[in-house]
């Protein structure tokens, strides 16, 4: 299935989308319900949601918002693709001698077609075509051959990022947090639909000119490794997001940062595209 949340005649509500539709899955998830909330029922509801024929809304019809906007964690990690790893380090940023991982504070979570804000303080804004994934079961400690069975599925994501404010702290949490910075969607394509996540085609545009391609497969860390590593720490819960690192060929290495106008856009092979216009932060 491909989950989305969307907004029609001025009320939000979970669906899925069919060929060029969206099937209204408010009757089973109930009104109002939140991703998460529905992620937390998954297996219960799973065969109601699949089963779900009625009849579609136009996709034209109807605005996609972020699958999730209430995650009770956003977690990315840094440094995960070796040309970006050895780009980073040219680049001041120390190479890591295990996963690192970093939080985007969820309130930064944005559409998968709304604006990007260029913020008041910097002018170093910069995209991360990334994977994401969702996580679909509470887990602890969970074993690397086992990881695959709490994921519920996979979105696409621009871990958008204030280069000098990320730089100026080793958490670089600011520097990835601010308003609108993360992009996700366009909706969570479940995991039974995806052969391999690590065999997807990655890249990115700004202003239709390819700054990003990447294979999955190029991750160091991949995403069960990095959900046994995370899990020996925490409890990951359903509906948390994990960002699984971004290619070569990020902005602070051109010195080619985005402005106002600039409309950058991130695919992954199966999984839809994400496309964002940058605009200036009102005060
Ligand atoms: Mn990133």
């Amino acid at each position: 299935m491909k989950l989305v949340r969307f907004t029609h005649e001025d009320s939000t509500r979970i669906g899925k989308v069919v060929g060029d539709g969206v099937i209204d899955l408010s009757a089973i998830t109930g009104p109002g319900a939140s991703m998460k909330a529905m992620l937390d029922r998954w297996e219960d509801l799973r065969p109601a949601l699949e089963a779900a024929r009625e009849i579609a809304i136009p996709l034209v019809n109807v605005t996609l918002e972020a699958p999730i906007v209430d995650p009770r964690k956003f977690l990315a990690i840094g440094m995960n693709y070796e040309k970006h790893a050895q780009e980073a380090e040219a680049a001041g940023i120390k190479r890591p001698t295990s996963q690192l991982w970093f939080n985007k504070q969820v309130q930064c979570i944005n559409g998968p077609y709304a604006p990007i804000d260029l913020p008041m303080i910097s002018d170093k804004l910069d995209y991360e075509a990334e994977l994401a994934v969702v996580i679909g079961k509470r887990c602890r400690r969970v074993a690397r051959e086992d990881a695959r069975s709490m994921i519920a599925g996979y979105m696409v994501c621009n871990d958008v990022s204030v280069r000098d404010w990320q730089q100026r702290s080793p958490t670089f949490t600011l520097g990835k947090s601010f308003d609108t910075h993360g992009p996700i969607g366009p909706w969570i394509t479940t995991d039974d639909e995806v052969a391999d996540p690590h065999a997807l085609e990655m890249w990115l545009t700004v202003n239709g000119n390819e700054k990003q391609r990447t294979s999955t497969g190029d991750m160091i860390y991949d995403i069960y490794d990095q959900i046994a590593y995370l899990s020996e720490a925490m409890t990951l819960e359903p509906g948390d997001i994990l960002a699984t690192g971004t290619p070569s060929g990020v902005g602070i290495v051109t010195g080619d940062f985005m402005k106002v106008g600039d409309v950058v856009r991130v695919e992954v092979q199966g999984l839809g595209h994400i496309e964002n216009e940058i605009v200036a932060e009102q005060a």
